[in-house]
């Protein structure tokens, strides 16, 4: 999310007649957009922010930003400890940036006293329409589509709430006339981005045939031609109902890749959590998306070590990970974070512990992960090049439809294309492949 948010500002930028260089070093302006979700990354761009002011002093025209969840959930605290920032953008202001940009850069040019830091953090009617803006000049053969922002849920340790303010959905046909500009623009795959994006619009667009409005933007995603592949995140188990499940089976678009939120295998813990879901139910509808889809790979988020998680508690999110057997997982040791209703139980599992817990987890991932892609070996997947690869002459990267990260010998024709490959080796992480088709191989020479 927070990736298209900096692309969609970059896009509007440019549209202002900025241009955008490859280095920071190079660049005029600088703008952190920066993550709230663990106090780790708040302090990693603090740092970062930190060293940058440096460089006002050899250019004070030199103009620093930080917008995004921390500019959010710190505001005005943040100039205590970076007095040099010249903006602080909230979450519902990306779209204001050009506009604070232009007003700073008039008043350095007209040789006026620097002007005070802008501050810009009010929730904006409508601010979820205006992360629309791709840039027109860079083709995007995979590209992200932010549907909604917000949450109005109020998992304990969640800070989301918070930075990214209530629920609020697109209208369903700016999403398409998105989506369709960018299959005009060459984008093959798109991904649907949300809080929680099968909660899309279930207050502003009633259900039709008792399908959600999730499902029926689904359903016109899928018409849309050129666009062969389709993805969302993330979901939440709560409103993960059979008509979205049996998209899988009827949506070919639809990749057989999803990314479903466990955050704990132990009912207390996740009660603490406030995660209103039980680990059978969690499981009930891996079930039928796996009896609708066998192939389908999955990757998740766990929490290790929230406040009061036992060994025995452990041991059930052990169980369930490895029974699962999750494809990816991103693996989060707790951090309190301010204002949750996780925050007065403190942190008190040791670090250690935590750890330990996380490379347990770490430990059944790579194995999973692991026997999943060599099990491909020998087998043709659809791969969808989308660029170079960063290492090995003529090695381009691309996809397969779940998500795994293949590498192919190539040639830059086939950015942006569905190319069948071999799959020749395979790690935890990356599988080698060779072109299948015939004439691709005579092509590459
Ligand atoms: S569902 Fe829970 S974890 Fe996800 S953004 Fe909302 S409050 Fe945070």
């Amino acid at each position: 999310m927070n990736e298209r948010d900096s692309d969609a500002v970059a896009a509007m930028l440019r549209g202002k007649g900025y241009s955008i260089v490859e280095s920071e070093l190079d660049a005029d302006v600088v703008l952190l957009n920066t993550c709230s979700v663990r106090d780790q990354a708040e302090q990693k761009a603090i740092g970062k922010a930190g060293h940058l002011t440096k460089r006002k002093r050899k250019n004070p025209n030199f103009i620093l930003g930080v917008m995004g969840c921390m500019a959010q959930n710190r505001g005005n605290d943040l100039l205590d400890r970076l007095p040099d920032l010249d903006l602080i953008v909230g979450t519902q202001k990306f779209h204001r940036v050009p506009d604070h940009l232009d007003h700073m850069i008039a008043t350095l040019q007209g040789q006026g006293p620097r002007p005070d830091t802008i501050v810009d953090l009010e929730a904006e009617d409508g601010s979820q329409n205006t992360i629309k803006s791709h840039d027109a000049d860079k083709q995007q053969v995979s590209a992200f589509v932010s549907i909604m922002q917000g949450c109005n849920m109020k998992c304990s340790y969640c800070i989301v709430p918070k930075t990214r303010g209530a629920e609020r959905a697109r209208p369903m046909d700016e999403i398409v006339a998105e989506i369709e500009a960018l299959a005009a623009n060459g984008t093959r795959e798109v991904t649907l981005l949300g809080q929680i994006v099968n909660q899309y619009a279930v207050r502003e667009f009633p259900f039709v045939d008792k399908k959600s409005p999730f499902v029926q933007l689904l359903e016109r995603v899928h018409a849309i031609e050129g666009i062969e592949r389709i993805r969302f995140t993330s979901p939440h188990p709560v409103g993960f109902k059979d008509d979205l499940i049996e998209c899988y089976a009827r949506l070919p678009k639809l990749c057989e890749y999803l990314h479903f939120p466990m955050q704990s295998g132990s009912n207390r813990i996740l009660k603490a959590m406030r995660r209103p879901y039980t680990i059978e139910k969690f499981r009930e509808i891996i079930a039928k998306i796996r009896a609708v889809r066998p192939d389908v790979y999955i990757s998740t988020d766990v929490i290790v070590g929230f406040p009061g998680e036992t060994d025995a508690d452990f041991e059930l999110t052990r169980h369930a990970f490895d029974e699962i057997g999750f494809d990816m997982a991103y693996l989060f040791k707790y951090s309190v974070r301010p204002d949750t209703t996780a925050e007065p139980l403190g942190d008190p599992i040791p670090k250690a512990v935590k750890e330990a817990r996380n490379q347990v987890l770490l430990d059944i991932l790579g194995r999973h992960s692991l026997a999943r892609n060599e099990a491909l070996i020998d087998t043709v997947e659809e791969v969808l090049f989308e660029g170079p690869a960063k290492r090995g002459e003529g090695m381009f990267m691309g996809r397969t439809r779940g998500h795994r990260k293949v590498i192919v010998k190539a040639t830059p024709r086939l950015v942006g294309q569905l190319v069948p490959a071999r799959i020749t080796e395979a790690t935890a992480s990356t599988l080698m492949g060779e072109l299948v088709l015939e004439g691709m191989e005579s092509e590459q020479d």
